[in-house]
């Protein structure tokens, strides 16, 4: 699988805009991609992929710093705005290459 490479095709569906953005359960945010694919991030671990360079060096992740009390789509992105009131923005791509499942981390 050859997610690397983005070949802009007009007319095909932008595989990194996803069709649906949901919770899952009380602990994950899911991500249903245009390409059928989809992702599970835990709060927890969203939190520290934080683009703003902090957040992944936290010592420790308070349940407020893991819990969404605002989750929004914005233009090509997602936007989460945490219970201790820092905010996260994870541009599409971004939030693609930050799935963990098997497929996308090459397992095999
Ligand atoms: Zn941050
Ligand atoms: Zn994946």
């Amino acid at each position: 699988m050859d997610r690397k490479v983005r070949l802009p095709l007009l007319g095909q569906p932008d595989p990194d805009v996803p069709k649906d953005v949901h919770f899952v359960g009380r602990y994950a945010l899911g991500v249903d991609w245009a390409d059928q694919h989809g992702s599970i991030y835990p709060f927890e671990r969203l939190r520290r992929d934080c683009g703003c360079g902090g957040c992944a060096t936290l010592e420790d992740v308070t349940r407020d710093m893991a819990w969404p009390a605002e989750v929004a789509r914005v233009d090509r992105g997602v936007r989460v705005r945490w219970s201790d009131g820092h905010e996260s923005l994870y541009a599409y791509p971004d939030l693609r290459a930050l799935c963990r499942c098997a497929a996308c981390t090459g397992g095999h």
